[in-house]
Protein backbone atom coordinates (compact mmCIF):
# COMPACT_ATOMS: atom_id res chain seq x y z
CA UNK A 1 0.00 0.00 0.00
CA UNK A 2 1.11 3.77 -0.83
CA UNK A 3 0.15 6.72 0.97
CA UNK A 4 -1.90 6.90 -1.85
CA UNK A 5 -4.47 4.66 -0.82
CA UNK A 6 -4.95 6.24 2.85
CA UNK A 7 -7.67 8.37 3.47
CA UNK A 8 -7.21 12.03 5.29
CA UNK A 9 -9.61 13.24 7.96
CA UNK A 10 -8.37 17.30 9.05
CA UNK A 11 -10.15 17.72 12.70
CA UNK A 12 -10.66 21.51 13.01
CA UNK A 13 -11.30 23.85 15.86
CA UNK A 14 -13.91 26.31 16.03
CA UNK A 15 -15.01 29.50 18.35
CA UNK A 16 -13.04 28.54 21.31
CA UNK A 17 -9.63 26.08 22.32
CA UNK A 18 -9.74 23.22 25.01
CA UNK A 19 -13.51 22.11 23.62
CA UNK A 20 -12.10 18.35 23.42
CA UNK A 21 -11.47 18.45 19.49
CA UNK A 22 -8.60 15.44 20.35
CA UNK A 23 -11.21 13.37 21.87
CA UNK A 24 -13.15 13.90 19.11
CA UNK A 25 -10.69 13.47 16.23
CA UNK A 26 -9.59 10.39 18.84
CA UNK A 27 -12.62 9.05 18.85
CA UNK A 28 -13.35 9.16 15.01
CA UNK A 29 -10.72 6.94 15.17
CA UNK A 30 -11.77 4.62 17.58
CA UNK A 31 -14.67 4.53 15.93
CA UNK A 32 -12.87 3.42 12.47
CA UNK A 33 -10.82 0.93 13.89
CA UNK A 34 -13.93 -0.60 15.48
CA UNK A 35 -14.68 -1.36 11.76
CA UNK A 36 -11.44 -3.27 11.69
CA UNK A 37 -9.43 -0.36 9.71
CA UNK A 38 -6.32 0.73 10.47
CA UNK A 39 -5.57 3.99 12.01
CA UNK A 40 -3.09 6.36 12.70
CA UNK A 41 -3.06 9.96 13.78
CA UNK A 42 -0.88 13.27 13.88
CA UNK A 43 -1.25 16.23 15.61
CA UNK A 44 0.03 19.99 14.50
CA UNK A 45 0.82 22.26 16.99
CA UNK A 46 0.88 25.54 15.46
CA UNK A 47 3.68 26.91 18.53
CA UNK A 48 7.11 27.81 17.72
CA UNK A 49 8.23 25.30 20.27
CA UNK A 50 10.28 22.49 18.93
CA UNK A 51 10.47 20.14 21.99
CA UNK A 52 6.91 20.00 23.66
CA UNK A 53 9.25 18.52 26.48
CA UNK A 54 10.35 21.27 28.17
CA UNK A 55 6.66 23.07 27.99
CA UNK A 56 5.48 24.07 31.38
CA UNK A 57 2.46 21.63 32.76
CA UNK A 58 1.20 24.62 34.32
CA UNK A 59 0.28 26.21 31.07
CA UNK A 60 -0.10 22.83 28.51
CA UNK A 61 -0.61 20.04 31.08
CA UNK A 62 1.41 16.72 30.81
CA UNK A 63 4.03 15.69 28.97
CA UNK A 64 2.98 12.75 26.66
CA UNK A 65 6.09 10.41 26.30
CA UNK A 66 5.82 8.07 23.18
CA UNK A 67 7.57 4.79 23.10
CA UNK A 68 10.67 5.91 20.85
CA UNK A 69 11.04 9.02 23.35
CA UNK A 70 9.40 11.64 21.86
CA UNK A 71 7.92 13.91 23.62
CA UNK A 72 4.34 15.28 22.85
CA UNK A 73 1.41 16.97 23.82
CA UNK A 74 -1.26 15.15 26.05
CA UNK A 75 -3.45 14.84 22.88
CA UNK A 76 -1.25 12.10 21.88
CA UNK A 77 -1.95 10.22 25.36
CA UNK A 78 -5.68 10.43 24.13
CA UNK A 79 -5.23 9.43 21.00
CA UNK A 80 -3.17 6.02 22.48
CA UNK A 81 -6.03 5.52 24.56
CA UNK A 82 -8.71 5.78 22.04
CA UNK A 83 -6.82 4.23 19.69
CA UNK A 84 -5.14 1.23 21.26
CA UNK A 85 -2.36 1.73 19.27
CA UNK A 86 1.70 2.87 19.79
CA UNK A 87 2.04 6.54 18.18
CA UNK A 88 5.70 7.77 17.41
CA UNK A 89 7.21 11.17 16.43
CA UNK A 90 5.38 10.64 13.11
CA UNK A 91 2.46 11.65 15.03
CA UNK A 92 3.26 15.01 16.53
CA UNK A 93 4.23 17.98 14.53
CA UNK A 94 5.14 21.63 15.48
CA UNK A 95 5.45 24.77 13.79
CA UNK A 96 8.83 25.37 15.47
CA UNK A 97 10.35 21.42 13.99
CA UNK A 98 8.81 22.68 10.80
CA UNK A 99 10.93 25.83 10.53
CA UNK A 100 14.25 24.11 11.80
CA UNK A 101 14.14 21.56 9.45
CA UNK A 102 13.50 24.36 6.66
CA UNK A 103 15.79 26.33 7.82
CA UNK A 104 18.53 23.33 8.23
CA UNK A 105 18.03 22.21 5.07
CA UNK A 106 18.30 25.95 3.92
CA UNK A 107 21.63 26.14 5.38
CA UNK A 108 22.82 22.89 3.61
CA UNK A 109 22.01 24.32 0.00
CA UNK A 110 18.81 22.26 -0.61
CA UNK A 111 17.23 25.45 -1.50
CA UNK A 112 19.72 26.65 -4.14
CA UNK A 113 19.22 30.44 -3.25
CA UNK A 114 15.71 30.29 -3.74
CA UNK A 115 13.26 32.18 -1.64
CA UNK A 116 12.10 30.69 1.18
CA UNK A 117 8.70 31.00 1.94
CA UNK A 118 5.07 30.25 3.96
CA UNK A 119 3.83 29.24 0.70
CA UNK A 120 5.11 26.82 -0.70
CA UNK A 121 8.02 25.83 1.87
CA UNK A 122 5.82 25.45 4.96
CA UNK A 123 2.99 24.07 3.43
CA UNK A 124 4.87 21.59 1.28
CA UNK A 125 6.90 20.62 4.29
CA UNK A 126 3.64 19.85 6.32
CA UNK A 127 2.14 17.60 3.16
CA UNK A 128 4.89 15.41 2.75
CA UNK A 129 4.97 14.81 6.78
CA UNK A 130 1.31 13.96 5.77
CA UNK A 131 2.53 11.46 3.23
CA UNK A 132 5.28 10.07 5.58
CA UNK A 133 3.60 9.35 8.30
CA UNK A 134 0.58 7.51 5.95
CA UNK A 135 3.51 5.65 3.65
CA UNK A 136 5.01 4.37 6.98
CA UNK A 137 2.16 3.77 9.38
CA UNK A 138 0.32 1.95 6.35
CA UNK A 139 -3.10 3.08 8.10
CA UNK A 140 -6.19 3.20 6.06
CA UNK A 141 -7.02 6.75 7.48
CA UNK A 142 -4.95 9.40 8.68
CA UNK A 143 -6.67 11.68 11.36
CA UNK A 144 -5.10 14.91 11.54
CA UNK A 145 -5.89 17.42 14.26
CA UNK A 146 -5.11 20.80 14.06
CA UNK A 147 -4.23 22.71 17.29
CA UNK A 148 -5.23 25.78 18.24
CA UNK A 149 -8.93 27.45 16.72
CA UNK A 150 -9.26 28.36 13.07
CA UNK A 151 -8.89 31.71 12.86
CA UNK A 152 -5.55 32.21 14.85
CA UNK A 153 -2.83 33.39 12.96
CA UNK A 154 -0.41 30.68 13.58
CA UNK A 155 -2.47 27.91 12.51
CA UNK A 156 -2.97 29.63 9.00
CA UNK A 157 -0.02 26.99 7.02
CA UNK A 158 -1.78 24.21 8.54
CA UNK A 159 -5.28 25.17 6.85
CA UNK A 160 -3.61 26.26 3.50
CA UNK A 161 -1.52 22.95 3.49
CA UNK A 162 -5.34 21.21 4.33
CA UNK A 163 -6.88 23.06 1.51
CA UNK A 164 -4.09 22.22 -0.93
CA UNK A 165 -4.22 18.51 0.18
CA UNK A 166 -8.10 18.87 -0.49
CA UNK A 167 -7.38 19.94 -3.77
CA UNK A 168 -4.70 17.72 -5.31
CA UNK A 169 -5.85 14.48 -4.07
CA UNK A 170 -9.58 15.31 -4.09
CA UNK A 171 -13.05 14.72 -2.19
CA UNK A 172 -12.60 11.36 -2.26
CA UNK A 173 -9.49 11.32 -0.60
CA UNK A 174 -9.84 13.99 2.26
CA UNK A 175 -12.45 14.99 4.53
CA UNK A 176 -13.15 18.01 6.85
CA UNK A 177 -14.27 17.86 10.43
CA UNK A 178 -15.13 21.03 12.34
CA UNK A 179 -15.34 21.21 16.17
CA UNK A 180 -16.98 24.27 17.01
CA UNK A 181 -18.83 25.40 20.59
CA UNK A 182 -22.45 26.06 20.64
CA UNK A 183 -22.68 28.69 23.53
CA UNK A 184 -25.54 28.58 26.12
CA UNK A 185 -26.74 31.95 27.40
CA UNK A 186 -28.22 31.92 30.84
CA UNK A 187 -30.22 34.78 30.68
CA UNK A 188 -31.89 33.91 27.26
CA UNK A 189 -32.17 30.12 27.95
CA UNK A 190 -31.04 29.51 24.79
CA UNK A 191 -27.91 27.94 22.73
CA UNK A 192 -26.67 30.49 19.99
CA UNK A 193 -25.47 29.17 16.15
CA UNK A 194 -23.96 32.71 15.67
CA UNK A 195 -20.55 31.80 16.80
CA UNK A 196 -20.48 28.43 14.63
CA UNK A 197 -21.46 30.29 11.81
CA UNK A 198 -18.84 32.88 12.04
CA UNK A 199 -15.83 29.89 12.43
CA UNK A 200 -17.46 28.42 9.52
CA UNK A 201 -17.33 31.34 7.32
CA UNK A 202 -13.38 31.63 8.62
CA UNK A 203 -13.12 28.07 7.48
CA UNK A 204 -14.75 29.26 4.22
CA UNK A 205 -12.59 31.89 3.64
CA UNK A 206 -9.38 29.37 3.12
CA UNK A 207 -11.27 27.32 1.27
CA UNK A 208 -12.07 24.94 3.67
CA UNK A 209 -15.38 23.61 3.48
CA UNK A 210 -16.67 21.15 6.26
CA UNK A 211 -18.10 17.98 5.63
CA UNK A 212 -19.01 17.23 9.63
CA UNK A 213 -19.64 19.44 12.09
CA UNK A 214 -19.62 18.29 15.53
CA UNK A 215 -21.54 21.23 17.65
CA UNK A 216 -19.95 20.97 21.09
CA UNK A 217 -22.56 21.72 24.04
CA UNK A 218 -22.63 22.02 27.36
CA UNK A 219 -26.47 20.62 27.30
CA UNK A 220 -28.67 18.75 24.83
CA UNK A 221 -29.02 20.24 21.53
CA UNK A 222 -32.47 20.02 20.04
CA UNK A 223 -32.91 19.44 15.84
CA UNK A 224 -33.76 23.07 15.55
CA UNK A 225 -30.39 23.99 16.19
CA UNK A 226 -28.72 21.36 14.06
CA UNK A 227 -30.94 22.53 11.31
CA UNK A 228 -30.00 26.27 11.51
CA UNK A 229 -26.14 25.27 11.57
CA UNK A 230 -27.34 22.96 8.42
CA UNK A 231 -28.79 25.53 6.22
CA UNK A 232 -26.11 28.20 7.29
CA UNK A 233 -23.31 26.63 7.15
CA UNK A 234 -24.46 25.02 4.07
CA UNK A 235 -24.19 21.02 4.65
CA UNK A 236 -26.67 18.17 5.48
CA UNK A 237 -28.24 18.36 8.95
CA UNK A 238 -27.67 14.80 9.14
CA UNK A 239 -24.07 16.01 8.99
CA UNK A 240 -24.14 18.37 11.89
CA UNK A 241 -23.79 15.64 15.07
CA UNK A 242 -24.59 17.33 18.12
CA UNK A 243 -21.57 16.34 21.13
CA UNK A 244 -23.10 17.53 24.53
CA UNK A 245 -20.55 17.29 27.98
CA UNK A 246 -21.48 13.42 28.77
CA UNK A 247 -20.43 11.52 32.14
CA UNK A 248 -17.54 10.13 30.81
CA UNK A 249 -15.16 11.01 27.50
CA UNK A 250 -15.27 7.08 26.52
CA UNK A 251 -19.00 7.89 25.67
CA UNK A 252 -17.71 10.18 22.73
CA UNK A 253 -17.82 7.50 20.69
CA UNK A 254 -20.77 5.72 21.15
CA UNK A 255 -22.47 9.05 21.35
CA UNK A 256 -20.70 10.08 17.43
CA UNK A 257 -21.85 6.72 16.24
CA UNK A 258 -25.13 7.21 17.30
CA UNK A 259 -25.45 9.95 14.79
CA UNK A 260 -24.01 7.39 12.25
CA UNK A 261 -21.03 9.50 11.49
CA UNK A 262 -19.34 6.61 10.30
CA UNK A 263 -21.78 6.33 7.25
CA UNK A 264 -20.83 10.18 6.34
CA UNK A 265 -17.29 8.94 6.36
CA UNK A 266 -17.69 5.86 4.70
CA UNK A 267 -20.12 7.55 2.27
CA UNK A 268 -17.63 10.56 1.64
CA UNK A 269 -15.15 8.67 0.52
CA UNK A 270 -17.61 6.47 -1.12
CA UNK A 271 -16.69 3.06 0.90
CA UNK A 272 -18.76 0.03 1.91
CA UNK A 273 -20.65 1.02 5.11
CA UNK A 274 -18.93 -1.12 8.18
CA UNK A 275 -20.54 -1.21 11.46
CA UNK A 276 -18.15 -0.75 13.76
CA UNK A 277 -17.98 -3.10 16.88
CA UNK A 278 -18.27 -1.25 20.32
CA UNK A 279 -19.16 -3.75 22.61
CA UNK A 280 -15.58 -3.22 24.98
CA UNK A 281 -16.63 0.20 24.75
CA UNK A 282 -20.05 0.08 26.05
CA UNK A 283 -19.16 -2.75 28.52
CA UNK A 284 -16.84 -0.20 29.68
CA UNK A 285 -19.25 2.76 29.70
CA UNK A 286 -21.58 0.27 32.03
CA UNK A 287 -18.84 0.06 34.13
CA UNK A 288 -18.19 3.44 34.66
CA UNK A 289 -21.49 4.47 35.49
CA UNK A 290 -22.41 1.69 37.88
CA UNK A 291 -19.45 1.35 39.85
CA UNK A 292 -20.50 0.44 43.45
CA UNK A 293 -20.35 3.31 45.53
CA UNK A 294 -20.09 1.15 48.83
CA UNK A 295 -16.50 -0.46 46.73
CA UNK A 296 -14.93 3.19 46.65
CA UNK A 297 -11.29 3.59 46.89
CA UNK A 298 -10.16 6.77 47.66
CA UNK A 299 -6.68 7.77 46.24
CA UNK A 300 -4.82 10.80 47.82
CA UNK A 301 -2.20 12.01 44.81
CA UNK A 302 0.12 14.10 46.72
CA UNK A 303 1.59 16.61 43.80
CA UNK A 304 2.78 20.31 43.38
CA UNK A 305 0.96 20.73 40.38
CA UNK A 306 -2.50 19.68 41.71
CA UNK A 307 -4.63 22.19 40.94
CA UNK A 308 -4.04 21.63 36.96
CA UNK A 309 -5.85 18.40 36.79
CA UNK A 310 -4.14 17.81 33.21
CA UNK A 311 -1.01 18.19 34.23
CA UNK A 312 -1.37 14.39 35.64
CA UNK A 313 -4.31 13.70 33.07
CA UNK A 314 -2.28 10.07 31.97
CA UNK A 315 -1.99 9.11 35.49
CA UNK A 316 -6.27 10.16 36.40
CA UNK A 317 -6.92 8.21 33.59
CA UNK A 318 -4.95 5.17 34.60
CA UNK A 319 -6.33 4.54 38.05
CA UNK A 320 -10.19 5.25 36.24
CA UNK A 321 -9.63 2.28 34.12
CA UNK A 322 -8.22 0.26 37.14
CA UNK A 323 -10.92 1.31 39.32
CA UNK A 324 -13.77 0.46 36.08
CA UNK A 325 -12.25 -2.73 35.79
CA UNK A 326 -13.01 -3.64 39.86
CA UNK A 327 -16.38 -2.15 39.39
CA UNK A 328 -15.46 0.21 41.77
CA UNK A 329 -15.96 4.25 42.28
CA UNK A 330 -12.97 5.99 42.83
CA UNK A 331 -12.23 9.87 44.46
CA UNK A 332 -8.89 11.39 43.93
CA UNK A 333 -8.41 13.45 46.57
CA UNK A 334 -5.33 16.24 46.03
CA UNK A 335 -3.08 16.57 48.45
CA UNK A 336 -0.65 19.26 48.44
CA UNK A 337 3.09 18.36 49.35
CA UNK A 338 4.18 21.39 50.74
CA UNK A 339 1.35 22.15 52.92
CA UNK A 340 2.05 18.69 54.52
CA UNK A 341 5.26 20.08 55.18
CA UNK A 342 3.41 23.12 56.80
CA UNK A 343 1.16 20.29 59.30
CA UNK A 344 -2.22 21.56 57.39
CA UNK A 345 -4.85 20.03 59.15
CA UNK A 346 -7.20 19.13 56.23
CA UNK A 347 -4.01 18.38 54.41
CA UNK A 348 -3.17 15.80 56.71
CA UNK A 349 -6.82 14.56 56.77
CA UNK A 350 -7.30 14.24 53.29
CA UNK A 351 -3.77 11.92 53.45
CA UNK A 352 -4.73 9.71 56.65
CA UNK A 353 -8.46 8.99 55.35
CA UNK A 354 -6.83 7.59 51.83
CA UNK A 355 -7.45 3.70 51.26
CA UNK A 356 -3.95 4.54 48.56
CA UNK A 357 -1.36 6.59 48.65
CA UNK A 358 0.06 8.11 45.38
CA UNK A 359 3.13 10.49 44.38
CA UNK A 360 3.39 10.93 40.90
CA UNK A 361 6.30 12.18 39.03
CA UNK A 362 7.75 15.79 38.78
CA UNK A 363 11.14 18.33 39.19
CA UNK A 364 12.29 20.43 41.11
CA UNK A 365 12.44 20.68 44.87
CA UNK A 366 9.35 22.24 45.81
CA UNK A 367 7.39 20.02 48.46
CA UNK A 368 9.97 16.93 47.99
CA UNK A 369 9.81 17.20 52.12
CA UNK A 370 6.24 16.76 52.07
CA UNK A 371 6.07 14.13 49.62
CA UNK A 372 8.60 12.69 51.65
CA UNK A 373 6.58 13.34 54.31
CA UNK A 374 3.31 11.16 53.16
CA UNK A 375 5.66 7.89 51.31
CA UNK A 376 6.97 7.53 55.33
CA UNK A 377 2.81 7.98 56.32
CA UNK A 378 2.12 5.02 53.78
CA UNK A 379 5.20 2.81 54.91
CA UNK A 380 4.52 3.00 58.49
CA UNK A 381 1.07 2.59 58.14
CA UNK A 382 0.58 -0.28 55.74
CA UNK A 383 -1.37 2.08 53.31
CA UNK A 384 -0.92 0.95 49.41
CA UNK A 385 1.70 3.34 47.74
CA UNK A 386 2.58 3.76 44.11
CA UNK A 387 5.21 6.35 43.86
CA UNK A 388 5.90 7.08 39.73
CA UNK A 389 9.05 7.81 38.64
CA UNK A 390 10.02 11.04 41.07
CA UNK A 391 7.44 8.85 43.07
CA UNK A 392 9.75 6.12 43.31
CA UNK A 393 13.20 8.35 44.09
CA UNK A 394 10.79 10.04 46.64
CA UNK A 395 10.13 6.57 48.26
CA UNK A 396 13.88 5.76 48.53
CA UNK A 397 14.72 8.67 49.83
CA UNK A 398 12.44 8.20 52.90
CA UNK A 399 13.45 5.15 52.90
CA UNK A 400 17.08 5.43 53.26
CA UNK A 401 16.78 8.22 56.01
CA UNK A 402 14.40 6.45 58.27
CA UNK A 403 14.86 2.49 57.95
CA UNK A 404 18.63 2.48 56.55
CA UNK A 405 19.60 5.54 58.78
CA UNK A 406 21.61 7.27 56.55
CA UNK A 407 20.81 10.51 58.13
CA UNK A 408 19.83 13.36 55.50
CA UNK A 409 19.56 10.99 52.46
CA UNK A 410 18.74 13.04 49.19
CA UNK A 411 18.68 13.22 45.76
CA UNK A 412 21.28 15.66 44.37
CA UNK A 413 18.59 16.73 42.20
CA UNK A 414 17.26 18.51 45.70
CA UNK A 415 20.81 18.77 47.64
CA UNK A 416 23.97 18.85 45.64
CA UNK A 417 25.86 18.60 48.88
CA UNK A 418 23.63 15.88 50.89
CA UNK A 419 26.34 13.69 52.20
CA UNK A 420 24.14 10.30 51.17
CA UNK A 421 22.97 11.32 47.30
CA UNK A 422 21.13 7.89 46.99
CA UNK A 423 19.67 9.42 43.95
CA UNK A 424 21.98 10.90 41.77
CA UNK A 425 22.71 11.81 37.88
CA UNK A 426 24.23 9.79 35.78
CA UNK A 427 28.04 11.11 34.51
CA UNK A 428 25.93 10.98 30.86
CA UNK A 429 23.29 13.26 31.70
CA UNK A 430 25.15 15.63 33.52
CA UNK A 431 27.44 16.50 31.24
CA UNK A 432 24.51 17.42 29.11
CA UNK A 433 22.91 19.20 31.50
CA UNK A 434 26.06 21.26 31.86
CA UNK A 435 26.20 22.50 28.08
CA UNK A 436 22.36 23.65 29.02
CA UNK A 437 21.12 21.21 26.50
CA UNK A 438 17.76 20.07 28.70
CA UNK A 439 15.90 18.24 26.27
CA UNK A 440 18.77 15.74 25.50
CA UNK A 441 19.73 15.06 29.23
CA UNK A 442 16.88 12.84 29.84
CA UNK A 443 16.41 9.09 29.87
CA UNK A 444 13.49 9.01 27.45
CA UNK A 445 11.30 6.41 25.82
CA UNK A 446 10.85 2.75 26.36
CA UNK A 447 13.39 0.45 28.02
CA UNK A 448 12.91 -3.14 29.31
CA UNK A 449 12.97 -3.98 32.61
CA UNK A 450 13.60 -7.77 34.08
CA UNK A 451 11.29 -8.26 37.21
CA UNK A 452 12.26 -10.45 40.54
CA UNK A 453 10.14 -13.66 40.50
CA UNK A 454 9.18 -12.95 44.10
CA UNK A 455 7.56 -9.57 43.79
CA UNK A 456 4.43 -7.81 43.65
CA UNK A 457 5.29 -6.05 40.20
CA UNK A 458 5.90 -9.89 38.70
CA UNK A 459 2.67 -10.55 40.62
CA UNK A 460 0.81 -7.85 38.29
CA UNK A 461 2.69 -8.22 35.08
CA UNK A 462 2.96 -12.36 35.20
CA UNK A 463 6.20 -11.80 33.59
CA UNK A 464 9.60 -11.41 33.88
CA UNK A 465 10.35 -8.93 30.97
CA UNK A 466 7.97 -5.67 30.36
CA UNK A 467 9.03 -2.36 28.66
CA UNK A 468 8.16 0.73 29.97
CA UNK A 469 8.46 4.30 29.38
CA UNK A 470 10.87 6.85 31.18
CA UNK A 471 11.20 10.57 31.59
CA UNK A 472 14.28 11.71 34.02
CA UNK A 473 17.94 12.63 34.36
CA UNK A 474 18.37 10.92 38.12
CA UNK A 475 18.72 7.53 39.11
CA UNK A 476 19.00 5.37 41.60
CA UNK A 477 22.49 5.41 42.75
CA UNK A 478 24.31 1.87 42.94
CA UNK A 479 26.57 2.57 45.67
CA UNK A 480 23.76 2.56 48.36
CA UNK A 481 22.10 -0.60 46.56
CA UNK A 482 23.16 -3.42 49.45
CA UNK A 483 22.50 -0.93 52.39
CA UNK A 484 19.05 -0.28 51.22
CA UNK A 485 18.48 -3.95 49.87
CA UNK A 486 19.69 -4.98 53.39
CA UNK A 487 17.62 -2.92 55.57
CA UNK A 488 14.51 -3.97 53.61
CA UNK A 489 14.13 -1.95 50.48
CA UNK A 490 14.01 -4.74 47.47
CA UNK A 491 15.04 -3.89 44.01
CA UNK A 492 12.57 -6.11 42.46
CA UNK A 493 13.19 -4.88 38.90
CA UNK A 494 16.49 -3.79 37.01
CA UNK A 495 17.60 -2.52 33.54
CA UNK A 496 18.48 -5.62 31.29
CA UNK A 497 22.09 -5.41 32.12
CA UNK A 498 21.17 -5.15 35.90
CA UNK A 499 23.01 -1.52 35.87
CA UNK A 500 20.36 0.73 36.80
CA UNK A 501 17.25 0.45 39.46
CA UNK A 502 13.83 0.34 37.76
CA UNK A 503 11.07 -0.94 40.44
CA UNK A 504 11.72 -0.98 44.50
CA UNK A 505 9.45 -2.31 47.10
CA UNK A 506 8.91 -3.46 50.29
CA UNK A 507 7.93 -7.30 50.71
CA UNK A 508 6.90 -6.37 54.41
CA UNK A 509 4.31 -4.24 53.13
CA UNK A 510 0.88 -5.14 52.35
CA UNK A 511 1.27 -3.31 48.63
CA UNK A 512 3.94 -0.32 48.35
CA UNK A 513 5.76 -0.11 44.66
CA UNK A 514 7.47 2.65 43.41
CA UNK A 515 8.59 2.16 39.87
CA UNK A 516 11.16 4.49 37.64
CA UNK A 517 9.24 4.95 34.95
CA UNK A 518 5.68 5.90 33.67
CA UNK A 519 3.29 3.10 33.38
CA UNK A 520 0.45 5.30 33.32
CA UNK A 521 1.61 6.15 29.58
CA UNK A 522 0.92 2.72 28.68
CA UNK A 523 -2.74 1.93 30.57
CA UNK A 524 -5.30 1.93 28.27
CA UNK A 525 -8.92 2.42 29.39
CA UNK A 526 -10.13 -1.07 27.94
CA UNK A 527 -6.71 -2.75 28.85
CA UNK A 528 -5.49 -1.13 32.92
CA UNK A 529 -2.52 -0.78 33.69
CA UNK A 530 -1.10 -4.18 36.02
CA UNK A 531 0.42 -1.77 38.44
CA UNK A 532 -2.45 0.65 38.64
CA UNK A 533 -5.20 -2.79 38.50
CA UNK A 534 -3.18 -3.86 41.88
CA UNK A 535 -2.66 -0.75 43.60
CA UNK A 536 -6.34 -0.13 43.08
CA UNK A 537 -7.23 -3.73 44.47
CA UNK A 538 -4.83 -3.63 47.17
CA UNK A 539 -6.26 -0.23 47.92
CA UNK A 540 -10.00 -1.72 47.89
CA UNK A 541 -9.10 -4.19 50.49
CA UNK A 542 -7.39 -1.21 53.03
CA UNK A 543 -10.90 -0.66 53.57
CA UNK A 544 -12.24 -3.19 55.08
N1 LIG B 1 13.04 14.92 38.62
C1 LIG B 1 13.28 13.51 38.56
C2 LIG B 1 14.35 13.16 37.54
O1 LIG B 1 14.63 13.94 36.66
C3 LIG B 1 12.00 12.75 38.27
C4 LIG B 1 11.43 13.03 36.93
C5 LIG B 1 10.01 12.54 36.76
O2 LIG B 1 9.31 12.28 37.74
N2 LIG B 1 9.54 12.44 35.54
O3 LIG B 1 14.92 12.10 37.60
Amino acid sequence: MTSQDCKYIFVTGGVVSGLGKGIAAASIGAILKACNYKVFSLKFDPYLNVDPGTMSPYQHGEVFVLDDGTETDLDLGHYERFLDENLSSLSNLTTGQIYQEILDEERRGKYLGKTIQIIPHITNKIKEKAFEAAKISQADFLIMEVGGTVGDIEGDPYFEAARQLHNELGGAKVMFVHVALLPYLKVSHELKTKPIQASVRELRSRGIHPDIIIARADYPVDKEHLEKISLFCDLPSSAVIPAPTLKTIYEVPISLEKHKISEIIFDKFKLRKKEPDLKAWKKLIKKIKNGKAKHKSRIAMVGKYTEHGDAYISIIESLKAAAAYHSSKLNIEWVVAEKLEQKDKKEWYKLKNADGILIPGGFGSRGTEGKILAARFARENKVPFLGLCLGMQIATIEYARNVTKLKDANSSEFNSRTPHPVIHIMSEQEKKLLKHEYGASMRLGSWTCKLSKKSKSFKAYNKDKISERHRHRYELNNSYRKQLEDSGLHITGTSVDGLLAEIVEIPSHPWFVGVQFHPEFKSRPLRPHPLFRDFIEASLKTKV
